[in-house]
């Protein structure tokens, strides 16, 4: 069986912004690709839906990074399904609640933060505390998990990884590439922690035959793949991004 299409939008609030997840069948089951922000299972129950399965057909999700809104809705479906919850090794400790996640470290440990800044801290402390979730699954770099290779892409956080699927050529970027009109951009600049590494990390990619390429905050891109990584990659060298 194969889906119609392996990319999901999940509309966040009401200002024309989606959060895009990948879905892949593997043998009798379905494998997801990050969960959205706390509060769409909903919505994601009605993709896999569409698709003509049910919400227990998930068996593994696989998190391509800590931020809330690629795991926040996988402690539910794992409550939910009874799915696996798998990512990179050092991304664990994050997710798990073992390790503060990157972005909150970075804020809190700020010398000075506004009352703005002051309750985003707040709400993101307090929603890590409801969606923090462990992890069943420890993935290595190289390792095929149900059919998807695992490749680890470091920079916007420690531990973020890609996913390839070999036979249909795509690669689910995660943050690690946004989109914009149907073409690649390079990671965003102001969430990526490690901005030289996420651009080493983009050259790996380029070992890869890629179709179509899924990012999480700009969609589908397909076409001239590697033309596109090459150019970013180009223009990060050329700024300096990509020093040693
Ligand atoms: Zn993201």
């Amino acid at each position: 069986m194969k889906l119609s299409d392996h990319c999901f939008d999940l509309k966040i609030g009401d200002d024309g912004l989606y959060i895009h997840l990948a879905l892949f069948y593997y043998e009798d089951h379905l494998i997801l690709v990050d969960t959205g922000y706390a509060g769409q299972l909903p919505q994601i129950q009605e993709a896999i839906e569409y698709e003509g399965f049910s919400l227990q057909d998930l068996k593994t999700i696989i998190l391509t990074h800590q931020d809330h809104d690629h795991i926040g809705n996988a402690k539910a479906l794992r409550q939910k399904t009874g799915a696996k919850i798998c990512c990179f090794e050092a991304e664990a400790p994050y997710i798990n609640g073992t390790l503060i996640p990157e972005k909150i470290a970075a804020l809190a440990n700020r010398p000075h933060l506004s009352s703005v800044e002051e309750e985003r801290l707040a709400m993101l402390k307090e929603t890590y505390e409801e969606i923090k979730v462990p992890v069943d699954e420890l993935l290595q770099d190289g390792q095929v998990i149900e059919g998807l290779k695992v490749i680890a892409t470091p920079g916007h956080t420690a531990g973020h990884i890609c996913l390839y699927h070999p036979s249909e050529q795509i690669l689910v970027a995660g943050d690690a590439l946004g989109a914009a009109n149907k073409k690649l951009t390079g990671p965003n600049p102001v969430y990526t922690a490690d901005k030289p590494l996420a651009y080493q990390s983009l050259a790996k990619l380029l070992d890869y035959p890629i179709e179509i390429v899924i990012t999480a905050h700009g969609g589908i891109v397909k076409g001239d793949i590697h033309p596109q990584l090459q150019a970013l990659i180009n223009a990060s060298l050329a700024a300096g991004t990509l020093g040693h």
